[in-house]
């Protein structure tokens, strides 16, 4: 008895905390809700970007994409989109796929009850419609999905990316009732860890390859890489991803 309650008991509670912590904050666990992590289009490698759009950055990986004839997937902010209707329109006109990343993108999102998410992820979807309204958007597009390429979304699912790859149950339930699928990533790039914005352009360029380095290493088809459009460096180190993509071969969405 004595063993049990001085041993057993605290290993078992200690190893539920840690199945518990790994099971929110691992995007891939897909224990609370079910999280596309690969192969967002078959055997292609995905580009995302989350956070923006940014007035800066944004403009420049959208010229940098269309160069290179790529589709990326953007979760925005509902935010930035109200402040920045233009950008959305234009991911959507070149054919990207507009994902919903939160209104606000609070780091307490997790933790704010199913009321609360659902508003922040129909404040978003809103925000995302109302910078596409009056636009002449190709039919077929649906605001937060591309349609003809991802089985969620032809089934009239809207992609979701939940800010810091955290989900836990009351993110589940929200997900049900807007409507959404959650899209993780399978190759984290690290860009807003390894590149600071007001680095020197010597220093940036050097963060920037190694960052590179790390993501091809890990590519694999069908990967999804993680990336942000609101950095200063963002179009750096977009244009150094598709240098090596190129150089490796790999298929682009
Ligand atoms: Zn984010």
């Amino acid at each position: 008895m004595t063993v049990c309650v001085f041993i057993v008991f605290p290993v078992l509670v200690a190893a539920g905390l840690v199945f518990l912590v790994w099971s929110c904050a691992s995007v891939s666990s897909g224990v609370w809700t079910k999280t596309v992590c690969n192969n967002l289009e078959p055997g292609k490698t995905v580009l995302t970007f989350d956070d923006g759009p940014d007035p800066s950055a944004t403009p420049r990986i959208l010229d940098i994409l269309k160069e290179n004839n790529v589709h990326a997937y953007f979760f925005v902010t509902g935010d930035r989109a109200v402040r920045y209707p233009e950008l959305i329109r234009r991911m959507v006109l070149e054919g990207h796929t507009v994902g919903n990343h939160t209104f606000h993108h609070s780091p307490l999102f997790p933790l704010s009850g199913v009321p609360c998410m659902v508003a922040e992820l129909q404040a978003c979807d809103s925000a995302v419609s109302s910078a596409l309204e009056g636009a002449d958007v190709p039919s077929g597009v649906l605001p937060g999905a591309r349609k003809e390429d991802h089985p969620a979304a032809k089934s009239g699912q809207k992609l979701f990316r939940p800010p810091f790859g955290v989900t836990n149950p009351d993110v589940a339930r929200a997900l049900v009732k807007t409507g959404h699928t959650a899209v993780g990533w399978d190759i984290r790039s690290y860009d807003t860890i390894m590149i600071k914005d007001g680095m020197s352009p010597e220093k940036a360029g050097k963060a920037v390859r190694k960052c590179v380095r790390r993501i091809l290493r890990r590519m694999h088809p069908g990967a999804v890489v993680l990336l942000h459009d609101r950095l200063e460096y963002s179009p750096m180190l977009l244009r150094e991803l598709m240098d090596g993509l190129r150089k490796g071969e790999w298929k682009l969405a």
